[in-house]
């Protein structure tokens, strides 16, 4: 009897949480931690700084949030009752909705191997912070992650058969629209601005991540071979070309 009782108040407060922020045009996260005691002290913070921050503990409130609304960025942990956070991050990246496939995401988690790592960033992760970390580096994070370029009125960027649409926030392969996760975007939009020439590592690092980064140091490399992936046409050759040891060139024709 008390543990239904418990449930309902839960919906009801869940659905409190749901209309809370509706109609107000706030920096909107989502908080997906079912560590209570970790939640409740990064949820103070975030809103301390103005955020507004849905809260849940389990991948099924999460996905319920996500349905509903649209979040500037999530901060996802790993290990959750129900599920892996992994897999909240891999339907947002497959959502239909290119706002919502686009939004940031800063996996949290107490795991720290390097496979775990790059699962989370293969997942569509665009930024990685294992426990235990200070709260002032998760909030460094945050607006690192929300200092990117949203949706800017700037001019469509062609490169050979790539197409990037800044205000769209979209990218096509010849007329195949590739869904990327909102970093990969913008090295993209870095690589196709800079068309032609060799980016090196740092310069990507500096410019598509934060000048502070100090997070894993293949993180580049770990991108572009997402981006690759997903630009990929059968019998088509790769439009980034690798400059063994230096870096990285988008070329400006690609023989198909
Ligand atoms: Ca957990």
């Amino acid at each position: 009897m008390f543990a239904s009782c418990a449930v309902r108040l839960d919906h009801t407060q869940m659905r409190r949480d749901l209309t809370r922020y509706d109609t107000l045009d706030e920096v909107r996260l989502l908080l997906v931690e079912d560590d209570a005691p970790l939640a409740t002290v990064i949820e103070r913070g975030l809103i301390e700084e103005g955020y507004a921050v849905d809260r849940s503990a389990t991948v099924a409130d999460a996905n319920e949030f996500l349905r509903l609304n649209d979040y500037d960025l999530v901060v996802l942990d790993l290990g959750l009752p129900d599920g892996d956070g992994v897999d909240v991050c891999r339907g947002v990246r497959r959502s239909e909705d290119l706002v919502q496939a686009a939004t940031p995401i800063l996996m949290l988690t107490a795991r720290d191997s390097v496979a775990d790592r790059v699962q989370g960033l293969d997942a569509g992760a665009d930024d990685y912070l294992p426990k235990p970390f200070a709260y002032p580096e998760l909030a460094a994070r945050v607006r690192a992650l929300l200092r990117r370029p949203k949706a800017t009125v700037s001019p469509v960027l062609v490169v050979g058969d790539v197409t990037l649409d800044p205000a769209a926030h979209t990218v096509l392969r010849g007329a195949i629209l590739v869904p990327l996760t909102a970093r990969e975007f913008s090295l993209l939009d870095y690589l196709m601005r800079n068309a032609g020439d060799v980016c090196r590592r740092e310069q990507l690092l500096d410019h598509v991540w934060d000048a502070n980064y100090d997070g894993l140091s293949n993180v580049v490399d770990v991108h572009i071979a997402n981006l690759r992936r997903k630009l990929s046409l059968p019998g088509v050759d790769d439009p980034i070309e690798t400059v063994r040891g230096v870096g990285y060139r988008m070329m400006t024709a690609v023989a198909s």
